[in-house]
């Protein structure tokens, strides 16, 4: 079974729609054009001060799961090889989104890197926040997998999460489903 690092802490019910059902996503056209636009100016804004390097798409194994997956960007600066994750949002958090951290900690570990930044982009504010790979987080990465990996093979639907909601793409599927 293979999961992406994007997907980590994210609600495990959405992760068991995206391995079993992922034609019944209904994508916002609107979010992808915003990733893209974050990309554009984090783009603009690395290229002062970085050199960008190319990323590749990268997989750790584990005896009963893979998780696989990609950094937005990968840059050579003052403190060596980075990695950099670029999250495009409305308003600037007080901190960023925990599974924000643990996904650029994935990243972290499949680079074979000590340290990698967020670029949490908002209209015209960039805020940079470094961070060093965190063995206690990987772990902790690897048990939600882990644990999500246990349901589906016990034949076990995972739970919904609180909060995920509002701009998930299988909300009206999610609703249908618990009906049926
Ligand atoms: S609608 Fe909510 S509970 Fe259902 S999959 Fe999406 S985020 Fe999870």
């Amino acid at each position: 079974m293979n999961f992406y690092a994007s997907w980590v802490f994210r609600c495990p019910r959405w992760i068991y729609f995206k391995l079993k059902f992922p034609r019944s996503e209904r994508v916002n056209p609107g979010i992808k054009q915003v990733g893209d636009l974050g990309e554009k100016i984090a783009l603009k804004f690395l290229k002062k001060n970085y050199e960008i390097h190319p990323t590749r798409k990268r997989t750790i194994s584990f005896r009963q799961f893979k998780v696989t997956g990609k950094p937005d960007f990968r840059v050579l600066g003052e403190n060596g090889f980075e990695v950099v994750e670029v999250k495009k949002v409305s308003v600037l958090r007080k901190f960023p989104k925990k599974r924000w951290i643990a996904q650029l900690n994935l990243y972290l570990k499949m680079e074979g890197l000590d340290e990698g930044f967020l670029l949490e982009i908002s209209g015209n504010r960039i805020r940079r926040t470094r961070w060093k790979f965190n063995q206690g987080l990987f772990r902790n990465s690897l048990r939600f997998y882990s644990r999500i990996y246990e349901e589906l093979r016990n034949g076990r639907i995972p739970n919904g999460k609180v909060g995920e909601c509002l701009n998930c793409g299988f909300k009206e599927f999610c609703r249908e489903f618990n009906f049926n």
